[in-house]
């Protein structure tokens, strides 16, 4: 692998004529309930593998080409986590969806909390593993991480890579009490990044060009892996490709996996599963902040009152469900602190 390339090198010219995961599910737009189709059994193998449709027979898998009540029941639960209508019907926006480009870890297998701690929210969209499982270290809690020497990208240069991990963590150490320090060895780091192709030694292959982007592991894994195949990018600007994919987004969604968030369905959080190419989100909602400080509390120097005039202030349609009572309190609220600061 040659190090210290620092020019860039285009990967698109390589890419227009490769197959993209999942582009054949167009083909399935408007399919009913009752027919054979040839390629149904993909389909319902997604479902299967992003925890929207059980099989009896776990270690082997094995689905025909029928479009069944199962089939339509995975359909329906599908739309309902995404919010798109839920008809049980393969719609375009539905067909649209299931092609988008997103992380692999599956949807299913999480717990939500039952309401305890009082908030001002009436609903909770985040969620977490099987068992909440959650970094246990002294607090203040330090954890390290560190970008596999062998398996990276050299059509980004070193030190613009390292500038993308390091902005991804702050996102996280900002509100909570956990700090992350870029390690030089990879070996005993506590959170081990690494760019892979196709099978690559832990039962979660990757797929080439879109499709699954990337993955984590709930903690104390520390294991944040990358599609080696995708045409990451830290600067759309330069970046022309289509099928660019924001790679400070993705690894800011991963570090999230890690620490213990599942996928959340508030869909301009950060932990909502998929994303498109050459889109950018970046900045941790208020449902992401929600999940993590429920894992870990809250940072000291935090203030949800900075985070919440900036979601409002944003030009993207605001995430949090207030009663309009409350949302008015709240605006009051963070203009007061807003002018009291200024004076
Ligand atoms: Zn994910
Ligand atoms: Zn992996």
């Amino acid at each position: 692998m040659p190090s210290g390339l620092t020019g860039r090198i285009s990967p698109e010219f390589k890419q227009k004529e490769e197959h993209h995961t999942w582009e054949s599910f167009q083909k399935f737009i408007d399919a009913k309930k009752g027919m054979d189709l040839p390629g149904i059994s993909q389909l319902k193998q997604y479902f299967h593998r992003f925890g929207y449709l059980p099989t009896a027979n776990i270690s082997k898998p094995d689905f025909n080409d029928h479009f069944d009540q199962g089939f339509e029941s995975a359909i329906t639960l599908y739309q309902s986590k995404f919010g798109l209508n839920v008809t049980g019907k393969l719609d375009s926006d539905t067909v649209a969806q299931l092609m988008a480009p997103r992380c692999g870890v599956s949807d299913g297998t999480v717990t939500v909390r039952p309401e305890s701690a009082v908030t001002v929210h009436a609903i909770k969209h985040f969620a977490f593993f099987s068992g909440e499982p959650s970094w246990t270290r002294t607090r203040p809690m330090k954890l390290t991480y560190a970008l596999s020497p062998d398996d990276t990208i050299n059509y980004i240069n070193q030190a613009n890579l390292k500038e993308v991990f390091r902005r991804s963590f702050s996102r996280w150490a900002a509100v909570i009490p956990v700090s992350f320090t870029e390690s030089s060895d990879y070996m005993f780091a506590d959170i081990r990044i690494g760019f892979y192709s196709g099978s690559h030694g832990d039962g979660e292959p990757f797929d080439g060009v879109l499709g699954v982007l990337a993955h984590a592991f709930s903690p104390e894994s520390g294991r944040l892996h990358l599609d080696k195949a995708e045409t990451w990018s830290v600067d759309f600007k330069k970046d022309k490709s289509s099928i660019a994919i924001d790679l400070e987004s993705v690894v800011t969604h991963e570090i999230g996996h890690v620490l213990g968030l599942a996928h959340s369905r508030v869909k301009d959080s950060v932990m909502y599963p998929s994303i498109s190419p050459r889109i950018k989100k970046v900045d941790l909602r208020e449902d992401d902040v929600r999940g993590v400080q429920a894992l870990y509390g809250s940072n000291p120097n935090f203030r949800f009152s900075s985070l919440i005039q900036s979601e409002i202030s944003s030009s993207s349609p605001v995430s949090i469900r207030l009663p309009e009572k409350m949302t008015a309190i709240v605006v009051a609220l963070a203009a007061l602190i807003l002018i009291s600061y200024r004076l």
